[in-house]
């Protein structure tokens, strides 16, 4: 029924709604730029993860087969500057900010990408790709001993983030060798940092242009292409993201490929606290697990990142996590009413108010993922359906119909409990169930047993299904 609905993204790089079908007539290549493990994720960053997600999700709502590749930055100069500073290695250095990523993650209920490459498995491909920039005349080494992409070469650039020829022409005099500009000018970026004992300590790469890393920029490309193609249907971020990066992106990809790098740009704007946005180097951040120790729960906090347009900037207030979590009690209390329906009765018209709620809504996120639009769409049908529950209206038959129907819209929101029983497990047990099955899959048999045995000491136990063991009150 959906594919009857063109689905249009707004296009950062044309600057207009675009309809979505994959290059391959097959699959939706999809690639977001991840984080770089240094620290803990905020919630500012999860704007936009969730953001990817429901949008990730309300295309295969749509019937789309979608892949998708959110890279992992494990080395840059924050990863190298903690690494070194701890006496770590990169990998020790990492560890919890990465395990912290992927549980954060969990209780947002976003769904896992197909692919999470790291950075530094990708380092053979990224020089294989700077020799080919080398040998085409779009790189060069600079007296620095780092190898910088030559932006005057590529006579496309600013493609994407329409830059004034005023500012590219200032580029050209200019070299930038850290991950991040300092200001929004247009110069020459790095492609390969050469080795410095001092700032690096031991973290570096052999290559045939000496020790060093690759620049971030470069990072990104080379997953994105290795994984999924040389053209790909859409690349995802943070509007902040937008320039240099993706646009060094371009640079890099397409003087290396000869192709057109990404068919449609996406980028979200930023979670903001009185007009700033938030990040870590102003302090104005909250993490996920700051606001799970102040009570909220995972799919309150995704309820309040996911409820605005994504190219609107949200600002966030405790108040407004507040409103979120009642309108989120709003829904849930609806699902309760509904799983109380057990009479006979049956409401002649289910199917059509069902199919017309489920056409609105899908009309709303095709159009660029309207989710406030979308979101009206379910309020006014659960308005409807009180009403009805009010008259006696309904029976057992319309609560199948309507659970189905919530449950293929919670494909797309991931935010409602519609399993009663599910509901109610307490949050240790369900985490309890996710570690044993981690033991299991480590064989660490003895921690295994001891996370079954703290479950049924709380009054639950475990049960087998075809998607997996599940808890039950026992
Ligand atoms: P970083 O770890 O800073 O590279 O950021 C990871 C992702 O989070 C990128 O896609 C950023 O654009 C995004 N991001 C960072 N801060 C915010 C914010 N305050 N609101 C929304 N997205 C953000
Ligand atoms: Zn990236």
């Amino acid at each position: 029924m959906q594919n009857d609905i063109p689905f249009k993204l707004f296009n950062t790089e044309t600057k207009q709604k675009e309809v979505v079908f994959p290059i391959d007539g097959k699959t939706l290549r999809f690639y977001a730029c991840g984080p770089t493990v240094y620290n803990y994720a905020h919630i500012g960053n999860f704007r936009t993860y969730v953001f990817e997600d429901l949008l990730r999700r309300s295309l295969e709502f749509f019937d789309f087969q979608v892949k998708m590749v959110m890279n992992i930055t494990d080395v840059d100069d924050k990863t190298i500057k903690g690494a070194k500073e701890n006496n770590l290695s990169l990998e020790e250095y990492i560890k919890p900010y990465f395990d912290a990523f992927f549980e954060d993650l969990k209780t947002l209920h976003i769904k896992p990408a197909d692919v999470y490459p790291k950075a530094t498995d990708y380092i053979q491909e990224m020089i294989d790709i700077i020799l080919d920039l080398l040998n085409k005349g779009y790189a060069y080494t600079g007296t620095d001993g780092c190898v910088y992409f030559s932006i005057k070469q590529f006579s496309n650039y600013g493609r994407l983030s329409h830059l004034k020829l005023q500012e590219l022409k200032k580029g050209a005099s200019q070299r930038v060798n850290v991950d991040e500009y300092e200001k929004e000018e247009a110069s020459d970026f790095v492609l390969w940092k050469a080795y410095d004992e001092k700032r690096d300590g031991k973290i570096y790469w052999d290559s045939p242009f000496g020790k060093g890393r690759p620049g971030w920029h470069l990072e990104c490309s080379t997953m994105a292409m290795k994984i999924l193609g040389k053209s790909i249907d859409i690349h995802a971020g943070g509007i902040d993201n937008m320039f240099p990066h993706h646009e060094n992106e371009i640079a890099q990809s397409e003087c290396y490929s000869g192709r057109q790098f990404v068919k449609i740009w996406v980028h979200s704007a930023h979670l903001v606290v009185e007009d700033k946005k938030m990040s870590k180097s102003l302090g104005n951040f909250y993490t996920l697990r700051d606001l799970l120790d102040k009570g909220y729960s995972g799919r309150q906090v995704r309820y309040l990142l996911m409820q605005a347009h994504y190219r609107t900037p949200l600002n966030f207030t405790m108040q407004g996590l507040e409103s979120a979590k009642l309108s989120l009690d709003r829904l849930q209390s609806f699902i309760e009413r509904i799983n109380g329906l057990d009479s006979d009765t049956s409401f002649p018209s289910m199917d059509k108010t069902i199919e017309d709620a489920k056409i609105s809504f899908s009309r709303f996120l095709a159009d660029d993922l309207n989710i406030s639009g979308a979101l009206s769409v379910v309020f006014d049908f659960i308005r409807n359906i009180h009403s009805l529950c009010d008259n006696n209206a309904l029976g057992k038959q319309d609560k199948k119909k309507i659970i189905e129907f919530l449950q293929s819209i919670n494909s797309v929101l991931g935010v409602l409990e519609l399993n009663k029983e599910e509901a109610e497990i307490p949050l240790e047990i369900k985490e309890a169930l996710d570690k044993r099955e981690e033991a299991r899959k480590n064989k660490n048999w003895p921690l295994a047993d001891e996370l079954r045995d703290f479950i049924l000491s709380k009054g639950y136990k475990i049960e087998d299904s075809p998607k997996g063991p599940y808890v039950k009150k026992a």
